[in-house]
């Protein structure tokens, strides 16, 4: 059947994951944790649908969760969202960035986004019939070169797409970089959509909201999600803060996306917004420790990783394994030695010295690192 998304197949993470299923492999691919979040929420979940809580919430989202997203974005970041008009829940930030695509895009019109771009960005801008124009991060640093952004910018330019802590790289944006999209954005009167799902994922560095900059709060549409902060990628809630005008378009096509999603859920992620910073923390730490077990394991195997200041991943480049292809890699692996990893090149159209990059998700409990550590040692 010929239709017009066939290009995008079955996402890499969903093949992969199958393919750990098939192998017995210790699934280092998708990026979900093993280990559920905080006891409170989960709690909360449970009594949220046991106090009758199951019916279609508000289309902007239960005004609970609406308050406590409001206070959560005074409390970390300054910023304040008014909950009624500024502040809309969805399904994931997935679906809170392809109804803001969708919204704000005419066909033809392009969105800037960096490469590695994250694979749900490609096929929202897709089904707007826009155009996306990747800016390159390169290792071993994955900083953002200023030129490659300015030249991307055209007359068609209508959004920048940019997501720090970045999913692959683990790059955290400097305050440097982001001043720069904040002048082009600015300059160029465009709006900026902020994926920042990993905000609470940061292991070095410090994450700062572009919406915090001079003249950003207007023109950035925020996007954050549950599923990373409390280690529940499955409820799929998550939300979208803007000005009352852009929080009303994407509201527009959400409603005909999903209309309204994860009722209950939206009632506990609440309660997990509201925790102590302390206990909101908690996710973050076990994950730095995770990441650095990882680190050692695929530096013992010979393919230390790339610096990781954020997210989930860690970026390896298997060329000195021989591989100057991290898909044949991939592929190999759970042959070989039973771990499933991504191929990082599926994240760009022309992946330059990527080619045989390799990310590896370490959102695993120590166990299960350990285990794939001493699989990976067999490679050398
Ligand atoms: N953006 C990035 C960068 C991600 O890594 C992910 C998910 N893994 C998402 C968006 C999607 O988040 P959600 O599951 O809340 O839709
Ligand atoms: N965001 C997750 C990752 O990067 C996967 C989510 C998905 O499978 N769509 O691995």
């Amino acid at each position: 059947l010929v239709t017009r998304m066939r290009a995008f197949g079955t996402t890499i993470f969903a093949q992969m994951s199958a393919l750990a299923l098939e192998t017995g492999s210790v699934n280092l691919g998708q990026g979900f944790p093993d280990t559920d979040g905080p006891a409170e929420i989960l709690e909360a979940a449970t009594r949220a649908i046991n106090s009758g809580h199951n019916q279609y919430p508000p289309g902007p989202g239960v005004l609970p969760l609406r308050e406590a997203i409001s206070e959560h974005q005074l409390t970390y970041y300054g910023l304040d969202y008014d909950p009624n008009g500024e502040i809309l829940v969805t399904a994931g930030a997935t679906e809170a960035i392809t109804a803001a695509i969708l919204a704000l895009c005419e066909p033809g019109d392009e969105v800037i986004a960096f490469e590695p771009t994250y694979d749900s960005y490609a096929a929202s801008i897709a089904m707007a019939h826009a155009v996306l124009k990747p800016v390159r991060l390169d290792g071993p640093d994955f900083a953002l070169d200023h030129d490659r952004l300015l030249a991307q910018v055209t007359d068609r330019t209508k959004l920048l797409l940019i997501n720090t802590p970045h999913n692959p790289t683990g790059r955290v944006l400097t305050e440097t970089e982001l001043g720069w999209i904040r002048d082009l954005a600015v300059e160029r009167d465009l709006i900026v959509i902020t994926d920042e799902v990993y905000e609470h994922l940061v292991y070095e560095g410090v994450h700062r909201p572009l919406a915090t900059f001079e003249g950003m709060r207007e023109r950035t549409i925020q996007v954050s999600s549950a599923g990373k902060t409390f280690a529940v990628t499955g409820w799929k809630v998550g939300w979208v803060c803007s000005t009352p005008e852009l929080v009303s378009a994407v509201t527009t096509t959400k409603q005909f996306l999903t209309f309204v999603n994860a009722g209950p859920l939206q009632y506990a992620v609440a309660e997990g917004l509201r925790l102590p910073p302390e206990r909101l923390a908690e996710v973050g730490q076990r994950l730095k420790a995770a990441r650095d077990q990882l680190a050692e394991g695929l530096t013992s195997a010979g393919i230390p990783p790339f610096r990781c200041q954020g997210t989930y991943f860690l970026t390896s480049d298997v060329s000195v394994l021989g591989y100057d292809d991290g898909v044949d890699f991939c592929f190999d692996l759970p042959k070989k030695v039973g771990v499933v990893a991504i191929p990082s090149r599926l994240f760009y159209l022309d992946p330059g010295p990527a080619k045989s990059y390799v990310r590896f998700a370490f959102c695993k409990k120590p166990a299960v690192l350990a285990e794939a550590a001493e699989r990976l040692a067999r490679l050398r």
